[in-house]
């Protein structure tokens, strides 16, 4: 049986399969994926799941019947182990085959291990599937004290619930500032300052050495020598792509499988998408790699249409323009990133005069190259406007003290 086959049944497998059947597609689709489990949401594991006792309901893309009423066959608890391009066809981990007209990625990616000694002790974490979140929440209980390796978007989120439950938490980051890789510097002076203030304790410049214990954890070297108490350690730091199964097929791989801007591989039928997918950006003029519900979404929408129009003609085809946008709970904070802004030069605050909110406006000379808000949903929205419509926003008037986004916005409109 041909027709296509998603290896990863994601957030962006998941939805290459919903797009092809609300297109209309007739063929057969396939969603084999690792875990056991239907897809599911991964965003609220650090944010909700961990610190309540939500169902695991709760976190579905869809039910069963969804899946029923579609006619999409579910292979979860299986793994794909290779790809034979000649035959056109995968090979399970059981040895049985599938073949295919067209192939999808979307493998996603898998945490990063950080190689001390003592990361495999009982009581050390990491969080990526629904199955590790219900694995910290069932060892939180017992825990007063938590080290958290690394101040990224995922670090920050837990250490802001486990504040919640009252929790001594210790965030260890290596980096000089937090969420460096992705935000601009106020922004991470800002998230510093309020993690301090909800009571974690966090740790800049500073690595890990070592996971102390005997069988169980009970704290960790750091670098410097010192030791900080842990229950419980989580190791959150990063992610590398699943791009193994890509590789062994002979498929052009670079931190991630490598595509072009219609997310299609070296073989015209296989496509990747998601987080194991590194593409050319027409934001950024470079290849990247993105790790959020907005890129797996679009590129898997992108996709169900290519398969659904049957075109394969690079010059009638519009290249993925999607544009990228992300967000981040952390306590009361609501962090939106609009753009890619990690090539900013200058960044220019607005002036706001209500505390704990915050908008940053990032250029790169004299180009807006995105904005990122806490708290100011509305901007945000209208960031997402702004860059998709290619509206220019000069950096001299996002500086004047009376600025305002929506009078801005509604004045480039008019001009047309
Ligand atoms: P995934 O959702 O990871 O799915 C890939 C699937 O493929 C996995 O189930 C994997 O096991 C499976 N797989 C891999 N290899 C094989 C194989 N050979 N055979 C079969 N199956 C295979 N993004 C946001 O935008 N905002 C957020 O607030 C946010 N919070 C997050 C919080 C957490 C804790 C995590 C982990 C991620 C968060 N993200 C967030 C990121 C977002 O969830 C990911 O970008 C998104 O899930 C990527 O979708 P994907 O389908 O590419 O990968």
């Amino acid at each position: 049986m041909s027709g296509v086959v998603i290896v990863g049944a994601g957030q962006a497998g998941f939805q290459v399969a919903a797009s092809l059947r609300q297109g209309g597609f007739a063929g057969a689709v396939t969603l084999v994926g690792d875990e056991p489990r239907l897809p599911y949401q991964r965003p609220p594991l650090s944010k909700t799941y961990i610190k309540t006792d939500a169902a695991f309901d709760s976190l579905l893309l869809k039910p069963e019947s969804f899946f029923e009423k579609h006619a999409i066959a579910l292979r979860l608890g299986e793994s794909v182990a290779a790809i034979d391009r000649a035959a056109r066809s995968v090979t399970l981990a059981d040895g049985s085959a599938l073949t295919f007209d067209h192939l999808v990625l979307a493998t996603g990616a898998a945490n990063r291990v950080v190689p001390v000694r003592g990361h495999d002790r009982r009581g050390v974490h990491q969080l990526r599937t629904a199955e590790d979140a219900e694995r910290l929440r069932a060892e939180l209980a017992a825990a007063s004290t938590v080290a958290i390796v690394g101040g990224g978007f995922i670090g920050l989120e837990v250490a802001a619930a486990l504040q919640a439950l009252e929790k001594r938490v210790t965030v260890i980051e290596a980096a000089d500032r937090l969420m460096g890789r992705t935000v601009s510097r106020p922004v991470s002076a800002f998230f510093l300052d309020e993690h301090r203030r909800m009571g974690t304790t966090i740790l800049l410049g500073t690595a890990i050495d070592s996971v102390l214990g005997d069988q169980r954890t009970r704290g960790v070297r750091l670098s410097d020598g010192r030791d900080i108490d842990a229950d419980l350690v989580l190791i959150a730091a990063g992610v590398t792509p699943n791009d193994q199964l890509a590789e062994a097929a002979g498929l052009r791989t670079d931190r991630g499988v490598v595509v072009d801007q219609h997310m299609r591989t070296d073989d015209r039928a296989i496509f990747a998408i998601g987080d194991c997918a590194v593409f050319p950006s027409v934001h950024t003029g470079t290849a990247v790699r993105l790790e959020s519900v907005q890129n797996a979404v679009d590129q898997a929408k992108l996709v169900a249409a290519r398969i659904l129009a049957q075109d394969d003609d690079a010059a009638t085809l519009e290249p993925y323009r999607a544009v990228p946008w992300f967000w981040s709970d952390q306590g009361p904070f609501k962090l939106q990133i609009v753009g890619l802004t990690a090539g900013a030069d200058h960044v220019e605050m607005a002036k706001l005069d209500e505390a704990g909110k915050l908008v940053a406006y990032c250029f790169a000379g004299e180009r807006l190259l995105g904005i990122e808000t806490v708290n100011r949903p509305g901007e945000h929205m209208l960031g997402r406007r702004i860059l998709a419509d290619g509206l220019l926003v000069a950096r001299d008037a996002v500086a004047r003290h009376d600025f305002d986004l929506k009078t801005h916005f509604n004045a480039l409109k008019s001009r047309g």
